[in-house]
């Protein structure tokens, strides 16, 4: 049986006969900033907060690179698999490393 991994949705298209297989939506909330040597910060975000969650936290923490994503519906799981961007900005820039595979475009 095929699968789908979805989280908000807002960049799917639903065919009116349906899907004949499994929609997984990730739930999983939770943003924690830790600080690195060398003034670096690591920002880890769950799959499914939404996107302008971790980039509220990062601006409040004095930190740029991809501010300009926050009025961007989605969530953090689906920035990597399309590699959000906007203005000049985009999300492989800040070096996401997702903890759980990301399926091939294309693949469910
Ligand atoms: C009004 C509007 C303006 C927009 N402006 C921009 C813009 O300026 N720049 C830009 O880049 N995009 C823009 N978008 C697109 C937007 O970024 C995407 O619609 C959104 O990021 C998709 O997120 P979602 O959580 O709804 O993902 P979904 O639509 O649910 O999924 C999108 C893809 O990500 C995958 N995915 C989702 N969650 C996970 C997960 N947990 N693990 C693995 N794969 C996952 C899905 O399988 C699918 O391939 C805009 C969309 C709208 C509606």
């Amino acid at each position: 049986m095929s699968r789908s991994r979805r989280r908000g949705g807002s960049n799917t298209l639903a065919d009116d006969a349906g899907y004949p297989g499994t929609v997984l939506r990730t739930a999983t909330r939770g943003i924690v900033l830790r600080r690195r040597a060398h003034g670096t910060v690591e920002v880890t975000a769950q799959a499914g907060e939404p996107l302008a969650a971790p980039v509220a936290h990062g601006v409040h923490a004095g930190l740029s690179g991809i501010e300009y994503l926050s009025g961007i519906p989605g969530t953090v799981g689906a920035a990597p698999v399309q590699n959000t961007g906007a203005y000049g900005q985009q999300v492989c820039d800040v070096s996401p490393t997702p903890s759980a595979p990301v399926p091939a475009p294309g693949r469910p």
